[in-house]
């Protein structure tokens, strides 16, 4: 079954077309990139996947429930859809440890206990455990988006959208990031990346999506061929400007 699905969604700001007649289905289980030049909607097509943007028409349905239905709660989809930003948007006043419990323990009501030995134990998958007690600002660019990875899973999501978790980084912080998405993409974490790093495209994903202007021209379980001869003229330069 499907666990999220577009039908001819189109989405305006105003008069600009951001996403023109989307239709794509993802899977649980997928790891999925999407790659495309910047404005090209990527961001706007993930936003809508949590409901951090609204679409203007056509249907998106997530576990069969239309998002725009009265019934649907965004708060549930948010809890069962984590999101990892390019800004890791950590809270600044609380230590790593309390940054990963804040969530299960005020929205799914774990106990202290069990929340805190729930985050040691992602803090250690994200080779973070030992900064537990530390504040943001106190680590690197790629440790705290580590510790933002550890924090979206803690709630125990079905799925996990990434928006250029890299795009901040130092150079030599990107490889440890990519390493734990890789990671969990073994695991069998079900994933939607927005990215710009082609090798970690080619070396994880199941499946590449490329769009451009608003549109999906490609949408490919061929990821090396894909990478090796998109059949889109775009795709075609768009690889060849930044592999
Ligand atoms: P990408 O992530 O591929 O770079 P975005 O989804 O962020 O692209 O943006 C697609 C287009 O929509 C861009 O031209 C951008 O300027 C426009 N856009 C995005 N968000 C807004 C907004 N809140 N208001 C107006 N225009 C927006
Ligand atoms: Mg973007």
């Amino acid at each position: 079954m499907a666990m999220i699905e577009f039908k001819n969604v189109e989405k305006y700001f105003g008069n600009f077309h951001a996403l023109k007649d989307i239709n794509l289905t993802f899977e649980k289980g997928e790891v999925v990139v999407v790659i495309g030049p910047s404005g090209s909607g990527k961001s706007t097509l993930l936003r809508t996947i949590n409901g951090l943007e609204t679409i203007s028409s056509g249907n998106l349905l997530i576990n069969d429930q239309d998002i725009r239905s009265k019934q649907t709660k965004l708060t549930e989809i948010r809890k069962n859809i984590g999101m990892v930003f390019q800004h890791f948007n950590l809270y600044p006043n609380k230590t790593v440890l309390e940054n990963i419990t804040l969530a299960p323990t005020k929205v799914l009501n774990r106990n202290e206990k069990e929340a805190k030995d729930a985050a040691e134990r992602l803090l250690d998958r994200v080779g973070m455990l030992d900064k537990k007690d530390s504040y943001p600002s106190t680590l690197s660019g790629g440790q705290q988006q580590r510790v933002a990875i550890a924090r979206g899973l803690a709630m125990q999501p079905e799925m996990l959208l990434f928006d250029e978790p890299t795009s901040a980084l130092d150079p030599e912080m990107i490889g440890d990031v990519l390493d734990v998405m890789k990671q969990l993409a073994r695991e069998g974490m079900s994933m939607i990346v927005v990215t710009h790093e082609m090798n970690f495209a080619r070396d994880v994903a199941d499946r590449v999506i490329f769009m451009a202007d608003g549109q999906v021209l490609e949408d490919s379980y061929d990821v090396e061929g894909f990478f090796e001869q998109p059949s889109e003229r775009r795709a075609q330069q768009f690889l060849n400007k930044v592999v």
